[in-house]
């Protein structure tokens, strides 16, 4: 049974260590993600020039695509500290407060999952957003009074795997809304080439490729598998990472040839199986295989759709000729007939 954990975009304990010594620091090494990366680059160099605190920016996207490594580099990027939180962090707003009250002029504010504030603390964060102004309450009952405590210009980065989940009043917040979206083969085979070269690990091109094909889109992923892949490497083979050495090492752990986890079999297995190719709703999917269907629309279905084994319909989403070779089911048998076809 493979290991679900290795090919889960997710971060696993781990992979601390290394997402940070692998994290690239500047712009220029970051790879991919061109369109994002001019609008940001734009971004910055607009508040260096004019020396204030750049706009505040949401980024949204599936799990392990760089989002924290993006916050991180426009801290870099803009010579300013980077502050780290997370929605689930932020229980009370004496949580919130007590960290913007510590904010300096133009820093980095960084808040990841955040759609998952609670409403009252999501509240608090609106003024400081808008106005740079922190309203707390002193005292109770009627002799309660609202102090509003002016706070430093600075530049909030809110990250999010699920855009559906951020409340409109919070988007509207964020000048700046940019989505990353899953990584191609050669993107992929560039951070894998980087990683090796940190971490003094011999690859070749082919080898690469092999790794970055089955790390769905996943730089997170990617970075992991080099790591299984090395191990294999050094004590099964000369320590040199080739195509078969990577083959037989990512065979070994279970990997698919796509990269595809548990969830992302079962939706195609649902679609193609069940549903004879579709078209079949969202909704239908998401209570057959029992994940929320905005999971299934913001976090796993990019990667499928980049694959091209789903294709989305104004009447459902439909399994393509491609998804039926790969997944070994027989279209002649299986597939609704197609409107034209008969
Ligand atoms: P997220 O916050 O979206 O879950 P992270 O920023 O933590 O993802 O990225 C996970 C790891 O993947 C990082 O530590 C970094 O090593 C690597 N990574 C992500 N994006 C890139 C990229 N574009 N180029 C190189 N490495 C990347």
């Amino acid at each position: 049974m493979v290991e679900s954990r290795i090919i889960s975009a997710a971060p696993i304990p781990e992979d601390e260590q290394f997402d940070v010594s692998l994290r690239p620091r500047r712009l220029k090494d970051f790879t991919g993600q061109t369109k994002l990366k001019e609008n940001l680059s734009i971004a910055i160099e607009a508040a260096r020039h004019r020396g204030e605190a750049m706009d505040h920016v949401l980024l949204y996207g599936p799990p392990g695509l760089g989002k924290t490594t993006l916050g991180a580099i426009i801290a870099e990027e803009l010579e300013v500290p980077f502050q780290q939180t997370s929605g689930p962090v932020l229980q009370k707003k004496l949580d919130l407060s007590g960290i913007l009250s510590t904010l300096q002029l133009k820093q980095v504010f960084f808040i990841d999952e955040i759609h998952r504030l609670m409403p009252d603390v999501e509240e608090m964060l609106y003024s400081a957003l808008e106005d740079f102004h922190l309203d707390i309450l002193i005292g109770t009952g009627p002799g309660a009074r609202t102090h509003s405590i002016p706070l430093p210009r600075f530049t909030a980065i809110g990250a999010t795997t699920r855009q559906g989940l951020v409340s409109a009043p919070m988007r509207g917040r964020f000048g700046l809304v940019l989505r990353l979206n899953p990584y191609d083969v050669a993107e992929l085979t560039t951070i894998v080439e980087r990683s090796a070269r940190l971490l003094g690990v011999e690859i070749d091109d082919a080898g690469s490729q092999e790794v970055a094909r089955r790390s769905r889109g996943t730089p997170r992923i990617a970075n992991r598998l080099l790591r299984r892949v090395r191990d294999y490497a050094q004590v099964r083979a000369s320590g040199r990472i080739t195509k078969p050495v990577a083959e037989t090492a990512l065979d070994l752990l279970e990997v698919d040839r796509f990269g595809l986890d548990e969830i992302d079999q079962k939706i195609m297995r649902t679609i193609l199986e069940k549903y004879r190719g579709g078209p079949v709703g969202l909704n239908t999917i998401s209570a057959s295989i029992g994940e929320e269907a905005e999971t299934i629309e913001e976090v796993y279905e990019p990667y499928l759709i980049q694959l091209g084994f789903i294709n989305r319909t104004p009447r459902g989403r439909m399994g393509t000729d491609r998804a039926f070779d790969y997944f070994g089911v027989d279209q002649h048998r299986h597939r609704n007939p197609q409107p034209g076809l008969f």
